[in-house]
């Protein structure tokens, strides 16, 4: 597949010049045979003081696909300790797939088709994606993008998708482990992988990633911010660091300083997700 000519996608400049494509890792499907129209869905609107749905249907503001988002928004900003938000995210959502993705094809046509898109330019950024039964899990992906993208001047692509795939799992609390990664990760590990932060801060484009990429990023992601204070504190204070950065700097050295023994703990980490994952898997129901 063609790398996408990212220069096609600019925009005028209005206050900082960034191009951002970054899409769900879930694969797309076909195209619409017959004529859609390609305009944003503008009729209903719903706003609140972090990001607005813009929709071709209605959502009222008291839906649970709103006070999802507004949790998360706080959920967010509290474990990263993100600074103001500084742009509003705007969610533009269709009622339907075909025209979701006439839409896509017919203004980012290098794209590859997925379910949902964060296209974060200079003009706005915006999170596109379809009515549908994974609408919570597409949005808390992609609007986990459009809120770093709203608050820091640049967020690295591993960091990026590692941190979207940490959000977008639900649940009460925050940082519940994603089972598909962990047993993913536990599957390569018998085959032969071994982790490599190195290799992840060198990629920088999105439809390069694979599969095991997105996993090893969330699960970079998620033992920094569960092992202990030093290792989630090396990951805030890089964070805290790209609220002014053009470029971001490498993390790996500051976590080899605090945690020389990061390797080892990462793989634990995931052995021993891997491991309540299988208990949870083998107990019997109580009704
Ligand atoms: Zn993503």
């Amino acid at each position: 597949m063609p790398t996408p000519d990212l220069n096609t996608f600019k925009l005028p400049l209005l206050r900082r010049l960034f191009v951002l494509v970054i899409a769900a890792c879930l694969p797309g499907c076909h195209m619409a045979q017959k004529t859609f129209s390609v305009d944003k869905p503008r009729s209903h609107r719903t706003a609140t003081d972090h990001f607005e749905i813009r929709s071709d249907f209605r959502i009222a503001k008291d839906s649970p696909l709103v006070l999802e988002l507004e949790e998360l928004q706080k959920q967010i900003t509290s474990a990263l300790q993100l600074p103001k938000q500084r742009d509003p995210v705007v969610v533009y959502l269709f009622s339907d797939e075909q025209t979701y993705r006439n839409y896509m094809q017919t203004t980012w046509p290098t794209l590859p088709a997925r379910r949902a898109y964060f296209v974060g330019t200079s003009r706005e950024l915006a999170v596109y994606s379809f009515h549908s039964e994974t609408i919570q899990e597409d949005l808390r992906h992609e609007f986990t993008h459009g809120l770093l993208h709203a608050s820091l001047n640049t967020v690295p692509l591993w960091l990026d998708e590692g941190l979207a795939e940490y959000f977008e799992v639900r649940g009460r609390e925050v940082g519940r482990e994603h089972s598909g990664h962990v047993k993913y990760l536990q599957t390569a590990r018998v085959n032969g992988w071994t982790p490599s932060l190195y290799k992840l801060e060198q990629m920088s484009d999105f439809q390069k990633m694979t599969q095991q990429d997105y996993a090893e990023s969330w699960g970079w992601v998620h033992f920094m911010l569960h092992t202990n204070e030093q290792t989630r504190q090396v990951l805030i204070n890089y964070l805290a660091e790209l609220e002014t950065r053009t470029v971001p700097g490498k993390l790996l050295p500051l976590l080899e300083k605090a945690a020389p023994s990061y390797y080892d703990g990462m793989l634990s980490h995931v052995s021993n997700m891997s491991r309540g994952i299988e208990f949870a898997s083998h107990t019997t129901p109580t009704r």
